[in-house]
């Protein structure tokens, strides 16, 4: 496939005082394919969501290039070029409540990006286009006078993607779009981001804190722990094959349909708490918890190994 975004050997660095710094993400690397959905998983405190603002340019990078349709993202770039990357790369966020502002009617709340980015020529045009929107996410034409706090959590979540898609992004990035919701409804959004992504080419990269979460819409995946990517593969090939101490103790921890089944299987309990990114285990961050480390992992990072083909792990178990 296609790359649509590259990120290269990122890290990010955050200071918490003259002396103390949080590595929130360290040397990351990983690419996005033009149409697919990515997904980024880990406990909070992983680093996901700070990729994702790295991504939207809320942050820069303390080291490494992150590239969207070949051109450095954070490189200085024409008024133009920068208007035309704000419009492409859209988020919809995990509450959307907090990212609506509540002063505003669905309909400003969806015009406003129209209007800065001259989307539409006159006001007849941004009605139709504002209703269509509406429509295109399950609601309705008449919910545009309506207020966010009027909505239920789902139907705010529909308003933040009609936001997004009003722009004609090419790429969107969703920051655990479905953990604040019931699971019926996290099921529908799913299926409207997928609708979506089919009808008109998107690329998404999926943020979530489990894995049950991005199963059933990622095309790929990618496993962090304490700033590292530690595993990426293929969905299927992640959820069937996992390679990573880590990723086997998030995928034991997901509750099978089958009772039976659930029963007898093994759970991997993970033992003490994720420690500080401020001051990260030596050798594999992951050592303090790992039920299989060895004396090597304590001193000596591992490295990026590609087991098979689009199957990476970082663990000494696979060196
Ligand atoms: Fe466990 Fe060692 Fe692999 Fe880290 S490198 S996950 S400590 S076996
Ligand atoms: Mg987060």
């Amino acid at each position: 496939g296609e790359k649509l975004v590259e990120v290269k050997n990122v890290t990010k660095h955050f200071m918490i005082n003259k002396k103390q710094r949080l590595t929130a993400v360290s040397n990351v690397s990983f690419d996005i394919y033009k149409g697919e959905t990515f997904g980024l998983v880990g406990e909070s405190g992983c680093g996901k969501s700070t990729i994702g603002r790295l991504l939207m340019r809320l942050y820069e990078t303390t080291a490494g290039e992150i590239f969207f349709q070949g051109e450095n993202i954070h490189a200085r770039k024409s008024k133009e070029k920068e208007k035309l990357l704000y419009r492409k790369m859209q988020m919809i966020f995990q509450d959307p409540y907090s990212s609506l502002n509540p002063r505003m009617t669905v309909s400003d709340i969806i015009a406003e990006g129209l209007d800065i980015h001259q989307l539409v020529k006159n006001k007849k045009e941004r009605q139709e286009k504002i209703d269509q929107l509406l429509e295109i996410v399950g609601l309705k034409p008449e919910d545009r006078n309506r207020y966010p706090h009027e909505f239920s959590g789902g139907q705010r979540q529909r308003i933040g993607i009609a936001r997004a898609l009003a722009l004609e992004p090419d790429f969107i990035i969703a920051d655990e779009p479905i953990s604040a919701l019931d699971a019926s409804i996290q099921a529908q959004i799913v299926n409207l981001l997928k609708e979506l992504q089919e009808q008109r080419g998107l690329t998404y990269l999926f943020i979530a804190h489990d894995l049950a979460m991005v199963k059933y819409i990622s095309d790929r995946v990618g496993v962090m722990y304490l700033g590292k990517l530690v595993e990426l593969a293929e969905s299927e090939e992640l959820y069937e094959q996992p390679l990573h101490p880590y990723t086997k103790a998030l995928l034991s921890a997901i509750p099978l349909p089958d009772p039976r089944l659930e029963r007898t299987r093994e759970k991997i309990i993970l033992k003490g708490e994720i420690p500080s990114p401020i001051d990260p285990p030596t050798g594999c961050r992951f050592h303090p918890r790992c039920p299989v480390k060895k004396e090597i992992c304590v001193r000596l990072e591992p490295e990026w190994t590609e087991v098979k083909e689009g199957h990476i792990v970082l663990c000494h178990l696979y060196q």
